[in-house]
């Protein structure tokens, strides 16, 4: 019998109660399950922890399952701000994040991203790491507002940008295949940046700004 690479990275790994009660959860309210892989879950603790950020923004919410996943990286202090567009959904996720023990390290803000993220530039806020992973039309957009953002050397992460095979599909030409695609080109190649892509799962692009 064979199974799949990622099923059998899965199989080592222990239930996680916390990110298990997220899933059910997102089917309770009817939800999509479109959080971040698993792997790249663990990934997003790890180069939190690795970074040793503190300031850590999110464009996303959905469920807290990246919430919970990023705020596990934090050291001592610091803590997350979320930025989810339904109000809902931010309920939802700020629910499971509670019942993580992890509730006092987050901050949603709810409403489009691009206009929260306008407001924290006025504000003068700065973060060290970013996890972008709302809207993919938004995705060159919300690039430049994370580096406006940043701190040297802070870290951005995109997820999805493979979008389950339409970015490499030549015949796909719509709104968000177009945006991901000029966001990989610039992950790939603004000298801001230093960065790679790795083409697993769904696609994750990591870059940190020089
Ligand atoms: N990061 C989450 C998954 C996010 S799914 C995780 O891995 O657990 C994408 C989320 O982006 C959804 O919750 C959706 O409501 C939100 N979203 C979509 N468009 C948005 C926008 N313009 N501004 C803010 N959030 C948006
Ligand atoms: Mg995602």
């Amino acid at each position: 019998m064979k199974i799949s690479d990622e099923q059998y990275v899965e199989s080592l790994y222990m239930e996680d109660d916390d990110l298990a009660r997220v899933k059910a959860g997102l089917a309770a309210h009817g939800m999509p399950d479109i959080s971040v892989h698993d792997g790249y879950g663990r990934l997003l603790t790890l180069l939190v922890a690795m970074s040793g950020a503190s300031r850590l923004l999110e464009i996303g919410a959905l469920g807290g399952y990246s919430g919970i996943c990023l705020v596990r990286g934090l050291k001592g202090e610091g803590s997350l701000v979320s930025l989810e567009l339904l109000p809902n959904y931010a309920e939802v996720a700020q629910a499971h994040m509670n019942a993580a023990g992890l509730g006092d390290k987050v901050t949603y803000i709810i409403g489009d991203a691009k206009e929260s993220l306008t407001k924290l530039k006025e504000a003068g806020r700065t973060f060290d790491f970013f996890f972008i992973d709302a809207d993919k039309e938004g995705y060159p957009v919300y690039l430049n507002e994370a580096i406006a953002l940043a701190e040297p050397g802070a870290v951005i992460v995109g997820d999805n940008i493979l979008l389950r095979g339409r970015t490499t599909n030549m015949d796909k030409q719509g709104p968000s295949v177009q945006a991901v695609r000029s966001f990989n080109e610039a992950i790939a190649s603004d000298e801001r940046l230093i960065s790679t892509i790795l083409p697993g799962y769904d696609g994750l692009a990591i870059a940190i700004v020089k």
